[in-house]
């Protein structure tokens, strides 16, 4: 057996011996596909650049094959898990390492708890990684980009996903998770992933992304930003004129001038739009509309 296969199948065997011992069956509906290969698992750690100042926020932890190395590494690490079996793992498998914290919780939920001061302060990380239970990936990203206190993060999604953030203007997949996402941050393809790389093994690929945030956005209004990347993609194959002026109600005559000025062509599609674009638009048409 080549090497690299030796690794991984001491990896998988690792693993399928934590469900064994804690009673564990991975759930399809929680996303539940674990890295087995030691090569991806070492590039995901390598890319977060740690040293002994980083404080990390792993989402999903699992049965804290990531966790162990961010520990090792990093002087704070604050693990996120749903499943209590999981978390059982966790805290009975890396009870040893003093810098790390299991928050056996919903990643979705528990920003929007209203935070006391010092769980706070346990969940603000400068970097965060993942190897996201695909369900949630898109909103959770979209939630994710906006938090100031993030510097990057090392991210798994599904292929689909990662092809949709990281599509140019003109391409078919471009959609409202693409402007928005690159209007807060710098996306970047680490690596493909194949299924081969998680048991059980999933039906699609994966691939990991580096999300950095950008210190500045362009927006006068970003909720007014926000609205018309949605209007404009609402109804994709329409011009981009038709769409925003049937969607957001400006009159056609205004609209047109407002466009003009921003230099946008009215018969363009929404997803050949660059992000500056959007941006300049939003900020010709301030307070047009509600
Ligand atoms: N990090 C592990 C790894 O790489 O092998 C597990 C990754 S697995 C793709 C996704 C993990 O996220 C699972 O452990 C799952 O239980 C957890 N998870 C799913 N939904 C979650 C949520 N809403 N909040 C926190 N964790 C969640």
């Amino acid at each position: 057996m080549r090497e690299e296969q030796k690794d991984l199948a001491e990896l998988k065997e690792r693993t399928e011996y934590l469900w064994y011992k804690y009673n564990f069956t991975p759930q399809k509906k929680l996303g539940q596909n674990f890295l087995i290969d030691p090569q991806i698992v070492d590039r995901i750690i390598e890319s977060l650049k740690l040293d002994k100042q980083d404080t990390v926020l792993e989402i999903g932890a699992g049965t804290g094959i990531l966790t162990e190395k961010l520990a090792q590494k990093a002087k704070k690490v604050t693990g996120i898990e749903i499943d209590r079996k999981l978390c059982e793992i966790l805290e009975g498998e890396l009870k040893k390492y003093a810098n790390l914290r299991i928050f056996c919780e919903d990643i979705t939920q528990i920003f929007s708890d209203i935070p006391q001061k010092k769980r706070f302060n346990q969940l603000q990380s400068d970097k965060v990684v993942g190897n996201l239970p695909y369900q949630i990936a898109s909103p959770l990203l979209l939630d994710l980009v906006k938090k100031k206190w993030i510097k990057f993060m090392v991210i798994m999604v599904q292929r689909e996903v990662a092809e949709r953030l990281l599509s140019g203007p003109g391409h078919k997949k471009r959609g409202v998770l693409t402007v928005l996402a690159n209007y807060y941050a710098r996306v970047n393809k680490i690596i493909d992933v194949p299924p081969q790389a998680f048991i059980p093994i999933p039906r699609v690929g994966s691939s990991l992304l580096k999300i950095e945030r950008r210190k500045r956005y362009q927006a006068k209004n970003e909720s007014n930003f926000f609205s018309i990347v949605k209007a404009a993609f609402s109804s994709r194959r329409k011009m981009l004129g038709n769409a925003l002026s049937m969607k957001l109600g400006i009159d056609k005559e205004l609209l047109k001038k407002k466009l003009a000025r921003a230099g946008v062509e009215w018969k363009k599609r929404a997803e050949d739009l660059k992000v500056k674009e959007f941006v300049s638009i939003s900020n010709e048409l301030g307070g047009y509309f509600d």
